[in-house]
């Protein structure tokens, strides 16, 4: 732990006069593109997408040493890269906590990856021991650069400042709101209580699990992969009563249905696959896709090859087109991914290639602008807080 701690704290020279921290050089290597920057698309899918209100359900920017304001090279997004996109709307999740050897089959909860980040990356003391105070301090920092990005950067709480973010966009799309969401409840630290000081800190979505099964329930990637726990019944109840949007992302089986059976509001899956294009431990079943939209709820498309088996934009395009016809165009969006140590097709530069696909496997102008947003904006405008 300590070497491993010191390694990461070297600065690595790459050339003559540049040096990284090993953070730095880990971000470059783990969220990678198939393709380097320029991401053309045809002038037809260009037209349609530059008219389109663009929304994503995922993307762990914030557990990256970068200012999210500046343009970077690496990673896939960034505020100046999310515009070029012409990104409307950008979900940013906090990462709390990763299992050493992490794999999509089995992992423990008794192991920890992020607490040797946040020491490398300087984060606060309280970070290295706490996962709330992680979620708190990732949150911060999305704070702080929405307070510094001159009313570019528009962190949303209620439905009243979407409606009034959606006005200005209307009159200028050069802005970018974002929604806070936490990877799993590990933060709350079993307590209850603790879901009161998320929701304080702006989060207004909740995965339940991540990689490990939690106090609150199983993941699909954890030992156990149960259901909801005691306390996890009451986490729904209160998530419910603040008006805060379940997340299914990483919920194991069991998980997902007896959140299914007690869920009285839309809940959504930020970041998936479809097991009928891409087998996979955390792939909606069709049994899922369908109960999942029965509840009025999105299901975000990822892209990388664990959920869709390729990285490519056709792969993006056959998940998406699968869980349109299966459960509808209305519950089906975007759900990239970016960021979280995922080898992408491209960064966020490149999404009128999904637009261009969507136009290629037959998709009306109509479905596409609620495929790439429209579906997002419309949940979070009638389920966030009033
Ligand atoms: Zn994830």
């Amino acid at each position: 732990m300590r070497k491993l701690l010191l390694a990461l704290l070297i600065l690595v020279p790459v050339g003559a006069g540049i040096f990284f921290t090993v953070p730095t050089l880990l971000d470059r290597a783990m969220n990678g593109v198939a393709n380097p920057a320029p991401y053309p698309a045809s002038d037809k899918a260009e037209q349609l997408h530059q008219r389109l209100f663009v929304a994503d359900l995922h993307d762990d920017a914030l557990l990256w040493q970068r200012d999210l304001l500046e343009r970077h090279d690496y990673g896939h997004s960034d505020l100046p890269r999310l515009l070029e996109g012409h990104v409307g709307l950008q979900v940013f999740s906090t990462v709390t906590k990763t299992p050493r050897g992490i794999n999509y089959e089995s992992n423990p909860s008794d192991t920890d990856n992020i607490t040797v980040l946040a020491m490398a990356q300087r984060w606060p003391r309280e970070t290295w021991s706490s996962l709330l105070a992680r979620a708190l301090y990732q949150a911060d920092k999305l704070k702080q650069a929405a307070a510094a990005s001159d009313g570019k950067l528009v962190l949303i709480h209620n439905r009243g400042e979407l409606a009034r973010y959606l006005e200005d966009w209307q009159r200028d799309p050069q802005r970018l709101a974002t929604v806070l969401a936490t990877e799993g409840l590990q933060p709350i630290e079993g307590k209850l209580e603790n879901i009161d000081r998320l929701y304080d800190a702006g989060f207004r979505i909740a995965g339940l699990t991540h990689f490990f099964d939690n106090e609150v329930g199983g993941s699909a990637h954890g030992l156990d992969k149960g259901g909801l726990t005691p306390l996890g019944r009451q986490v729904i109840t209160r998530l419910e009563e603040k008006r805060m949007l379940v997340d299914l992302a990483h919920a194991s089986k069991p998980l997902i249905d007896d959140v299914l059976a007690m869920a009285k509001r839309p809940v959504l899956v930020s970041h998936t696959g479809v097991a009928s294009t891409c087998p996979g431990p955390r792939n909606l079943t069709d049994d899922h896709l369908q109960r999942i939209a029965a509840t009025g709820g999105v299901i975000g498309i990822g892209y990388w090859d664990a959920a869709v088996c390729e990285t490519s934009v056709g792969a993006i395009v056959r998940a998406i087109r699968y869980a349109a016809d299966k459960v509808g165009v209305a519950h089906v969006a975007l759900g990239s991914d970016f960021n979280g140590t995922i080898t992408a097709p491209f960064d966020s530069t490149g999404l009128a290639q999904i637009t261009e696909g969507l136009q290629r496997a037959g998709f009306s102008d109509a479905d596409i602008a609620a495929i790439m947003g429209g579906n997002v904006r419309d949940l979070l405008l009638a389920n966030l807080p009033d």
